[in-house]
């Protein structure tokens, strides 16, 4: 079958860039080196596109997982084009196609699928079929938002401007103005091509699925680190509306932060979690799915089935009985209930926690032998 046409601006774009970073950048730090403030400012512009894209294109205007002030859209708008990642309109509608025929062949732009090379760089150097249609059908909402609009419309013109103003004009305060060109201008954008690049690719072949196996997507804390927390791709895929993607307090998840921050600060309001309820309910299920998996493998599995799913049903009243009597205590807490009522609410939640810890202990220690 004859290939779809290569799309040369990308492909001079990924290869020279490349080629400066690997081949420049060794050059240079022999022939004239480089200190500290040339570390720092990079990491400082990587970090600029990277939350641009991180929590503006991504966690903002592709899933609207929380809502921020015009000024923030706009600071995002002006690193996003720093990254040189397409417009905001353009990812948006892609990431939304992937999310709603992920994996699919010909339906995900970047179905892991395909191959790695494929889905972390392959899919932007031809022109496939998968490539959404120019209409943006599926981000009616982002075209009726002035920042996103603006920045479509100038997107070229604001490449131009951010990667080559940017770096030069550090570079002219700075005093060496070839070595930040190399940093600042090449390598930051290379290193922030392809850590995001990574979450399409890798993110979707290493790591672990501990919420669900329904799509290739992983989580991966060593791939969170580089790519400000979108590496809990797993979880992103079940729950991709909410405003985290690391949703333990000690996962490595800037983005995150950084919304929370916008939001105590008052930039950011109405941030979408899930509840702890869906999430704990997303892992009892998976891990179910893995006993079943692992007891069809030994003799005669049916008896031992029939029990386990059992006991799962027995785990789940105590699952549910845990959640309610929580949700009751806490809102007749925040309605300020009468003190013995509150009393009476805490004790049952209370014990109604102990038998569910207690029942899951059990659980997973008879089901361990099984994952
Ligand atoms: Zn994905
Ligand atoms: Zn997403």
């Amino acid at each position: 079958m004859k290939k779809p046409p290569i799309i040369w601006t990308n492909l001079i774009l990924f290869t020279s860039t490349a080629l400066v970073a690997g081949i420049g950048i060794p050059w240079y730090a022999m022939t004239h080196g480089f200190d500290f403030s040339h570390l720092i400012l990079t990491i400082i512009a990587l970090s600029f596109c990277e939350l641009s894209i991180t929590a503006g294109y991504h966690r903002l205007w592709s899933h609207k997982s929380y809502e921020t002030h015009p000024v923030v859209e706009f600071i995002y708008a002006i690193g996003g084009a720093f990254a040189l990642q397409n417009s905001i309109l353009h990812w948006a509608s892609d990431h939304r196609t992937h999310h709603r025929f992920v994996d699919d062949h010909h339906k995900d732009p970047y179905s892991a699928k395909r191959g790695l090379w494929f889905s972390h760089i392959g899919w932007m150097l031809r022109e496939y079929q998968t490539n959404p249609s120019q209409a943006y059908a599926n981000a009616r909402d982002l075209q009726k938002n002035k920042v996103v609009m603006w920045q479509h419309r100038h997107y070229l013109s604001l490449t131009m401007i951010t990667n080559i103003g940017i770096p030069l004009g550090i570079g002219i305060l700075h005093g060496d103005i070839l070595g930040i060109l190399l940093t600042v201008g090449v390598l930051r954008l290379v290193l922030s091509h392809h850590f995001t690049f990574l979450i399409n690719s890798l993110a979707h072949y290493w790591g672990s699925q501990p919420y669900t196996d329904k799509n290739s997507s992983r989580d991966n804390g060593f791939l969170a680190l580089l790519t400000f927390g979108e590496g809990y791709h797993n979880f992103h895929h079940i729950f991709e509306f909410d405003y985290r993607n690391g949703v333990r307090w000690w996962q490595f998840d800037p983005t995150k932060w950084l919304i929370a921050s916008l939001c105590f600060f008052g930039a950011a309001k109405n941030l979408r979690r899930t509840t702890e309820a869906q999430i704990e309910k997303a892992k009892l299920a998976m891990r179910l799915k893995r006993i079943e998996q692992g007891i069809a493998l030994r003799p005669n599995p049916q008896e031992m089935l029939a029990k386990m799913r059992e006991e799962y049903n027995n785990l789940l009243e105590h699952f549910h009985a845990y959640y309610e009597a929580k949700t009751a205590y806490k809102i007749a807490q925040k309605k300020k209930d009468a003190k013995q009522r509150l009393e009476l609410l805490m004790a049952n939640y209370h014990m109604m926690r102990k038998n569910w810890v207690s029942q899951k202990k059990a659980w997973f220690e008879m089901t361990a032998a099984y994952v």
